[in-house]
């Protein structure tokens, strides 16, 4: 995933920087509101970091014009401490969550996953292949039948649903589900795969393994 960090304090960017590119993203910063502007006119960018407070235009503004452009880019905007308000005001201009300085590591971490996770993920009951799908009530029926998935068949189902017709990789499956489990083998993902596969597969949904690659998620034709 490609993150911009759009931040003033070198100190606190250099961090955050460290601690996305150590969880695999393409980390790109600018320092001030205009050039973050600039950047998200001209590059796609998966999250944003965004601070509040910068020498130009503030946070806020880059906010707007971004909604304003109708842009789905994940968005984590970084607030003072003395401004617990300014969170919810990036609320309400469509940020997707605050963190006030300061703020750990670790919670830094697992904001920024929480939001990656959701990433593209449709809202209400959508339709693969024979089966309805609701992330919001946590419900997947097959023909009005309701399947029971543990949670970490729904985390991987999340997953698949959000990258349709693109391979994900045993490694990628495996730092995605990493909130559930500290360290998952290729062995375990295969197992959850393998669950997971057995559940769906009569509703028209195939969880296609491609060798040396990882697997792929694919609705057929074929009534079982
Ligand atoms: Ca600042």
């Amino acid at each position: 995933m490609r993150v911009l960090v759009v931040e003033d304090d070198s100190l606190l960017a250099q961090g955050l920087i460290r601690v996305l590119a150590r969880a695999g993203h393409a980390v790109d910063q600018v320092e001030t509101g205009i050039q973050a502007d600039k950047a998200l006119r001209t590059a796609s960018y998966g999250l944003v970091v965004l601070d509040i407070g910068l020498p130009d235009i503030d946070g806020f503004e880059v906010l707007r014009r971004l909604r304003l452009r109708h842009s789905a880019t994940n968005v984590l905007v970084l607030t003072a401490r003395d401004a617990v308000e300014d969170g919810v005001y990036g609320l309400d201009l469509g940020a997707d969550d605050y963190l006030t300085k300061p703020f750990s590591v670790t919670e830094f971490e697992a904001r920024v996953r929480a939001l990656l996770r959701r990433t593209s993920l449709p809202a209400g009951a959508v339709s693969v292949g024979r089966l309805t799908v609701d992330v919001e009530a946590k419900s997947v029926r097959c023909n009005g039948v309701t399947i029971d998935l543990t949670v970490r068949e729904w985390a991987l189902l999340e997953l698949f649903m959000a990258r349709p017709g693109r391979v994900l990789s045993k490694e990628q499956i495996a730092q995605q589900l990493s909130d559930y489990d500290a360290q998952l083998s290729p062995n375990a993902i295969e197992v959850y795969v393998s669950r997971l596969r057995s559940k769906i597969e009569a509703a028209g949904v195939r969880i296609r393994t491609v060798r040396g690659f990882g697997y792929l998620w694919e609705t057929t034709d074929e009534v079982p």
